[in-house]
């Protein structure tokens, strides 16, 4: 049976749904940006509505989701065990590929133990619902990802916000906690829409003076920056300092599912506790296989990370030398500011038409006035690849009124 809205009572549970025609009159307009699918894809370009564009929106940092020898991976082990695990890694899910996976990235970390989840988000959620209690302080950075927020919320901790990457504030609500209370506090190492990393020697430098704990998603971090690709904190030569550090394999990975590090007792505690990884089946055959292998080529293959570095340089260059707004970047996250969230789709579209294919960013996932198309590069990008993209921004930054020709921005 299907409803029409006028069928629908106020108090129905499922008015909110029939009230909800925000996408609808996006789409009306032609400029519905989202859930585009892709036909087909060798990584760096896609096939969408039977043609192909250039993939700039993508976390597949290393290039590494097509590369034959990871295909090969994930097809060898199928053979052995199959394509799921039916089942959550304390019961009947655990793998020895799974045992080897942990030791292999508790070796890479150069932390004494790692435990698997099967997803990112799950990875973080989990963890901080687990680790942080009823007597406990979270301390969050208000542009964490979403799913630390989940965690906080899930928790039974109090939790504090502080405005993003503020220091001062952090420093206030450290002093203003309970001193008795345990604190922990948890940035983004790499923050996803802007591509900035996190203020690590500061947030050591708290952590220590408050007796605090450390924890840093490095999603965006892992297999991109730091030495070898360790993400955030080695940036700055601090793993030893960040108490606990998470990752996903969703990005430079290659696959699907997510991993936490730090000491053994503490992982030990998440491993036998966290709802998300004990009542969750655990990461099937193919993408634990995928990930040995990307983690392999990842330290074997250093020149994808060197590649990745000097592309991001390129590529954040030379758009700011057109007069685009590149927020404040350092990674291969590479967001364009437009303003408006129709303008932004607009923006959007004239890309996508040019052939290059990224992530539109509106309210609430940016601040309002704020929207943008974040674009990310893969360390697989070809030069040509890369001017197809700045030649595409040129011309729809020059036809949509965002810069002039002389490399400023036309933006209020
Ligand atoms: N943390 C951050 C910072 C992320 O950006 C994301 C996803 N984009 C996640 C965690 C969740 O990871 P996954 O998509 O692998 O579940």
């Amino acid at each position: 049976m299907t409803n029409s809205k006028s069928d629908v009572k106020a108090n129905d549970i499922f008015a909110k749904a029939y009230d909800f025609t925000k996408a609808e009159e996006i789409k009306s307009e032609g400029l519905y940006p989202y859930f585009k699918p892709l036909q087909a894809t060798d990584g760096t370009t896609v096939q969408i509505d039977g043609r192909e564009v250039i993939m700039a929106g993508s976390n597949n940092y290393l290039g590494l989701t097509n590369d034959p020898r990871v295909i090969k991976a994930a097809r060898d082990v199928i053979k052995v065990y199959g394509t799921g695990c039916t089942g959550s890694r304390y019961l009947n899910g655990t793998l020895d590929l799974h045992l080897e996976l942990e030791e292999k990235l508790a070796d890479f970390m150069n932390k004494d133990a790692c435990v698997l989840f099967s997803t990112g988000y799950q990875t973080n959620e989990g963890a901080i619902q687990t680790i942080a209690g009823r007597k406990d302080v979270i301390f969050s950075d208000k542009d964490n990802h979403a799913c630390i927020v989940t965690g906080t919320l899930v928790s039974n901790a109090k939790t504090m916000r502080f405005r993003h990457n503020d220091m001062e504030q952090l420093e206030k609500l450290l002093k203003r906690a309970d001193e008795k209370a345990g604190k922990i506090i948890v940035s983004d190492g790499v923050f996803s829409m802007s591509g900035t990393i996190a203020k690590v020697p500061e947030l050591v430098e708290l952590k220590n003076r408050f007796d605090a704990r450390l924890y840093l998603d490095d999603a965006h971090a892992i297999g991109v920056i730091g030495d070898k690709g360790r993400g955030s904190a080695s940036t700055f030569d601090l793993m030893d300092e960040v108490d606990l550090i998470s990752g996903t394999f969703s990005k430079s990975f290659a696959s699907l599912g997510g991993f936490l590090v730090g000491d053994q007792e503490v992982i030990e505690f998440i491993r036998h506790n966290s709802p998300a990884h004990i009542f969750s089946a655990s990461m099937p055959p193919a993408n634990v296989a995928t990930v040995l292998k990307a983690l392999e080529i990842l330290q074997e293959e250093t020149w994808r990370l060197d590649r990745l570095q000097e592309i991001s340089d390129y590529m954040r260059n030379s758009l700011q030398d057109m007069g685009f707004n590149v927020w404040s970047s350092q990674t291969p996250i590479i967001p364009v500011v437009i303003g408006g969230m129709k303008d932004c789709f607009q923006f959007w579209k004239g890309l996508f038409e040019a052939g290059v294919y990224v992530n539109a960013v509106v309210p609430p996932g940016v601040p309002q006035g704020q929207s943008l198309v974040r674009t990310s590069y893969m360390a697989t990008h070809t030069d040509d690849h890369l001017n197809r993209i700045l030649e595409a921004f040129r011309k729809v930054g020059l036809d949509q009124g965002i810069i002039d020709q002389n490399g400023h921005s036309l933006l209020d």
